[in-house]
Order: structure tokens, then C-alpha cells, then sequence
């Protein structure tokens, strides 16, 4: 039971209404744009589009839609701001770039903004008259994308592809561009080390167009930024690249439901004992949740950003320093917010079991091989 208008299903589904009449009409059903749809052709238009029709039991009268993104109910998700990572070859000044947007943007904010390193920034850009965040990641790219694309974790929206403009495309280059898109990540280029005399940024364009990555100026898909890291010259315009690739992914994330995430780094602190970096991917983490970090328990006892300060939330697209853990998880573990402090336990302890077993089982395979081999 229940209905709805045209005007609503095109509203919930944001579409035309137009486009419903046209959908149905190849469907072979004549409605006009007054009339109203039961929830079974609803449905049916709503499939196309991969959205699933739910009906709310309580209040037949007005049949509420609800379009889900995912897991998600559209009406919940909020812009997040897009997690972005560095890669290329070495030497070719991935760390003098991050350094330098970083002092850039601390010099801008928050006075005496002494950076701690915890393994990603926040830093905030004017984009379109407003103030958006982008948040690095600095764990070396290529371990960040090797340890957490072998456990499935896509933490990065954006990957900023370095590549020296007097040295051009190098081996990690090209491993960095594959990394990429094996994971579907958008690159963005920063032609970097223009300020030297050497510099040939034609000739990087003409070596990644044979990679397959061809500049928007000659036709192509992929957005290339001349740079200097060391003379922080046209660092404002990558930022904004990077909002505008950001945009048409069209990140969103729901701030309103426990959160779950990805470790960055961890380690054990010969003081505050084991430490963890999470990058929060979707909802809200709190002060006083308690999650599972891979096999790891841990009450949040303290969250600390990566300007060194106390925090209580954080939320999508957010990376804190994390105290209260109880082992230290692994970088690429992914964590997630229990409700019931007991069923985090129990996962955690579970799931430790678990690695226990497969080491061994491990251990003992390669004990078999070993001693078929004596014999
Ligand atoms: P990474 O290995 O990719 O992290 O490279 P680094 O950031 O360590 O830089 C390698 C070298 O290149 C260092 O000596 C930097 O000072 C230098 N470098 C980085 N960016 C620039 C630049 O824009 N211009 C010039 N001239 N040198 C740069
Ligand atoms: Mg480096």
C-alpha cells in the first residue's frame, strides 16, 4: 500500500519529472505528470537509477521514499572534504611539496600551529569564496597503497602524482600510476622542480601522455599543475585542482552514525603506550566510543589532532591520533565503532584468535615443506 506523486518520486530520485513519465513509458505504462504511482511502479523506475524503494509502515498515509546511496539514506550525507596522498619517484620532492603546503596554510591559520606529526594534515583552501578542508595523508604513498590495497582499504580519494620536470617519468612514476589505477583513484600531475634550469614540463607531458595520462591542454582527461616545492610557486592553483576533481567525485560521508575507518600509522609510545593515526571514513568518532581496530580493543580515552590539540569529535574524512588502544593495530586495519562495549571485546578478542590460527597454520605448512624436502 501506499503512493506517491511524480513530483515526489522526481524529487527523492533527483531527476525530472519528465524523465519518470519517460522511463514508465518505455515500460509501456501512459501516466501523466498529475498522476500518482504506487509503490510498485515507483520501485520500478527507482531500480533503474540502482536506488531501492523503502516504504515507512507506521504512516501508510504518507508512504515516505527513501533513496539509498549504499548503506546510506541520501537525506544523511553531508559533503566530506577528499583525503588526498602523495606519490612518485623518489627524489622528485613529494616531501618538500607536502612541506610546503603544509607551511603555506599553518602560516595562514591558526597562530603558533606547531604541525605534530601524526601521519596526515588538514589544511584549509578558499575555493569558489568559501573555505574548504583537503587532508594529506603523508604516510610514504607507496607503502600507504601496497599495505592497505592488500587488505581492501580505499582510503584515498585523490593521488598527486609527482614527477620532477628535469628528470621526468621513472620507474616509481610509472608504478605510482598503476597503483592508482588499480584503485580507481583520480591523479591529479604536479609538474614539480619548474624553477630549474633544466626543467623541460613539455617533455614529462609527452612521457605521461604515453603512459596514458594525457594533459587537458592537449585533449586529454588529466589535470597537470607546473610547480616548485621549493619556491612554493603555484601551490594555491594544485590546491584548487585538487577541490575541483574533489567535486566531481562527489564525496559524501553521513556524520550522524558510529564511525568507521582505516589505521594510517600506529606504533607504541614509550610514554602514552600504543598509538594509533585513524582516519575516520564514515560517521562520527568520540571521545568514550569504543571500537575494534582490526584485532586491537580500544576505549577512546584522548584524541589528538595533527596540530597537537585535544579533540572530542572527528569527523568524516578526519584523521586523529588516537589514546586508549590496548595493542598496537596494524597500518591498513580497519576500525569500527561498537555500541555494546561487550561485542567489542568479544570481536576483538575473536578476531586475535583468529590471527593466532592462521600464523600457525602458517608456521606449520612451512615446517611440512621443510622436512618433505629432508626426506
Ligand atoms: P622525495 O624523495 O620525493 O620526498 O623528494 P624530496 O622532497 O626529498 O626532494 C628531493 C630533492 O629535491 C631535495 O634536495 C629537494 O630540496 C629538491 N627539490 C624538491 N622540490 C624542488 C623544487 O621545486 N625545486 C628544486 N630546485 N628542488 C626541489
Ligand atoms: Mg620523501
Amino acid at each position: 500500500t501506499g503512493s506517491v506523486t511524480i513530483r515526489e518520486l522526481a524529487t527523492a530520485l533527483g531527476i525530472a519529472e519528465t524523465e519518470i513519465i519517460k522511463k514508465l513509458f518505455f515500460k509501456g505504462m501512459a501516466v501523466s505528470i498529475t498522476q500518482t504511482l504506487d509503490i510498485p511502479t515507483a520501485s520500478l523506475v527507482a531500480e533503474e537509477l540502482g536506488v531501492t524503494v523503502q516504504t515507512t509502515e507506521e504512516a501508510p498515509a504518507a508512504t515516505k521514499v527513501t533513496v539509498m546511496v549504499g548503506e546510506e539514506d541520501i537525506e544523511n550525507l553531508q559533503r566530506r572534504p577528499p583525503v588526498v596522498t602523495i606519490m612518485g619517484h623518489v627524489d622528485h620532492g613529494k616531501t618538500t611539496l607536502l612541506d610546503a603546503i603544509r607551511e603555506t596554510k599553518v602560516a595562514q591559520g591558526e597562530a603558533g600551529g606547531i604541525t605534530q606529526h601524526i601521519g596526515a594534515y588538514h589544511v584549509d583552501v578558499d575555493h569558489d569564496g568559501q573555505t574548504q578542508q583537503v587532508v594529506f595523508l603523508d604516510t610514504p604513498g607507496h607503502e600507504a597503497f601496497t599495505a592497505m590495497r592488500a587488505r581492501g582499504a580505499r582510503v584515498t580519494d585523490i593521488a598527486i602524482l609527482v614527477v620532477a620536470a628535469d628528470d621526468g617519468v621513472q620507474p616509481q612514476t610509472v608504478e605510482a600510476i598503476s597503483h592508482a589505477k588499480a584503485a580507481e583513484v583520480p591523479i591529479v600531475v604536479a609538474i614539480n622542480k619548474i624553477d630549474k634550469p633544466g626543467a623541460q614540463p613539455d617533455r614529462v607531458k609527452q612521457e605521461l601522455t604515453d603512459r596514458g595520462l594525457q594533459p587537458e591542454e592537449w585533449g586529454g582527461d588529466t589535470i597537470m599543475v607546473p610547480v616548485s616545492a621549493i619556491q612554493k610557486e603555484n601551490l594555491d592553483t594544485l590546491l584548487e585542482m585538487i577541490l575541483l576533481v574533489a567535486e566531481v567525485e562527489d564525496l559524501h560521508a553521513n556524520p550522524d552514525r558510529p564511525a568507521r575507518g582505516t589505521v594510517i600509522e600506529a606504533n607504541l609510545d614509550k610514554t602514552r603506550g600504543p598509538v594509533a593515526t585513524l582516519l575516520v571514513q564514515n560517521g562520527t568518532l568520540r571521545v568514550g566510543d569504543t571500537l575494534v581496530a582490526g584485532s586491537v580493543f580500544c576505549k577512546v580515552r584522548a584524541m589528538i589532532d595533527d596540530r597537537g590539540a585535544r579533540v572530542e569529535a572527528a569527523g568524516p574524512s578526519f584523521a586523529v591520533e588516537v589514546l586508549g588502544l590496548n595493542e598496537v593495530p596494524a597500518a591498513g586495519d580497519e576500525f569500527e565503532v561498537f555500541e555494546s562495549e561487550k561485542e567489542a571485546r568479544s570481536t576483538a578478542n575473536k578476531r586475535a584468535d583468529e590471527q593466532r590460527q592462521s600464523r600457525l597454520q602458517q608456521v606449520m605448512a612451512s615446517r611440512r615443506v621443510t622436512l618433505n624436502s629432508l626426506s
